[in-house]
């Protein structure tokens, strides 16, 4: 059985004090039903860290490289100190503003299960893609690549989100048919390449326009494990409203 895992994403937002202040604010009212964790900014990984209780804090990239000349980068090995565990990898955004591929997304998954710690491997088809009927496509391809030469037990062991990035932060979500239909061809995706158990283990996120009202839907769906959220993260408030609807 596949725990549920609901990850915030809260992109550019939160100095080291509001991430302070929203982990204290949350931390008394999560449960265990399902894992719960927060992609924060780099400079406020550490407090990050330090005040979390009742879920994780995870870095939004990563550089795939050991060390070296990489102005503005940050390493596995800096995020390790930190005691970061997670990071989110390839989101859309750093695939559109950073011009991230698959393959660097791939080498990021590479070293990070090297330092033992979990990726969460963002894929997604654009508007045009989606709209010309290609999404299966994109996505089987995007999932392939991202995690080309991994062990079946590394592709079990880490969460794949699949966002649309047409209903990321556009309020316009993906129907629950939609969502279900691309997250089942996600996991097909790794049961051709990895085999029935990694597919059976993967834990598989949609995002986009996840919100307290409909995130009970999305949950309910075989293939949906779980939600990776940006704008209603943010608030105490909403992000607890979520809490409290995938309470078992
Ligand atoms: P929104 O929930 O704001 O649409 O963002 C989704 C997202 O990009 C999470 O990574």
């Amino acid at each position: 059985m596949r725990k549920k895992i609901i990850v915030g994403n809260w992109k550019m937002n939160k100095t080291v004090s509001q991430t302070i202040e929203f982990l204290n604010g949350v931390s008394e009212h999560l449960h265990d039903d399902v894992t719960f964790g927060v992609g924060a900014p780099f400079t406020a990984l550490a407090a990050g860290v330090k005040h979390a209780e009742g879920l994780f804090v995870a870095a939004q990239n990563v550089h795939f490289e050991p060390s070296g000349a990489f102005t503005g980068e940050v390493s596995v090995e800096m995020l390790q100190e930190l005691g970061v565990e997670w990071v989110i990898v390839g989101h859309s955004e750093r695939r559109t503003f950073f011009n991230e591929t698959d393959a660097t997304v791939n080498k990021k998954v590479k070293a990070l299960l090297n330092a033992s710690m979990t990726p969460i491997v963002c894929v997604g088809e654009t508007l045009q893609e989606f709209e010309a009927g290609r999404t299966e496509e994109v996505v089987r391809n995007s999932v392939a690549e991202s995690l080309k030469d991994l062990t079946p037990e590394q592709v079990a062991s880490l969460v794949i989100a699949y966002e649309p990035v047409w209903a990321i932060g556009t309020g316009k979500n993906a129907t629950q048919e939609i969502a279900q239909n691309t997250c089942a061809i996600v996991r097909d995706e790794v049961r051709v390449r990895f085999g029935q158990a990694a597919a059976d283990a993967v834990r598989i996120q949609y995002g986009g326009s996840v919100k307290p009202d409909n995130i009970k839907a999305y949950m309910s769906e075989p293939d949906i494990d779980g939600a990776l959220i940006g704008g209603a993260s943010l608030k105490i408030e909403s992000f607890l409203d979520i809490v409290n609807a995938v309470k078992a």
